[in-house]
């Protein structure tokens, strides 16, 4: 009897001894799940940030766009405006600078629209690679038969 009573109280022992350990390993994952889903909250907020950052960035990179066709559509209205009247003659130095690289590109622009007209017109000579008339027989240059 007193030796059954001392395996009762053993058991008990054991018994309280392994809910504590049940209840500390408990302890450490309800911990566990907890940081875990404070981590899940984390990183969900983060990714929610950086898509919001990147829509931000999408947007600011639209509304300068934006901005930067105003100022084109600006500047080609003050070009025009000014071009071949009295205001021209009075711009100052920093202005003159862009009308003349206009005027520059303009020309440039106009000499490879020639050289591209007169090529659609003419032939390059077999023998000599003189360009000629599309309709010419001999060539202008070698007088060679075409
Ligand atoms: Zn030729």
């Amino acid at each position: 009897m007193v030796k059954n009573h001392k395996i009762t109280i053993n058991l008990c022992y054991y018994k309280r001894k392994i809910s504590t350990k049940r209840r500390m390993s408990m302890d450490i994952f309800n911990k566990m799940g907890e940081e875990l889903t404070n981590a899940g909250i984390g990183i969900a907020k983060v990714t929610k940030e950086m898509t919001e950052n990147a829509k931000l960035h999408a947007s600011i990179t639209a509304e300068e766009a934006k901005i930067r066709e105003q100022y084109r559509i600006i500047g080609e209205k003050y070009y025009k405006q000014c071009k071949n009247t009295e205001q021209e003659e009075l711009l100052s130095e920093e202005y003159r600078e862009a009308f003349d690289k206009i005027a520059i590109s303009k020309w440039k622009i106009n000499e490879a629209k020639e050289t591209l007209a007169d090529r659609k017109g003419s032939i390059i000579c077999p023998e000599c690679g003189a360009r000629v008339a599309k309709e010419a027989v001999f060539c202008s240059k070698c007088g060679a038969k075409i």
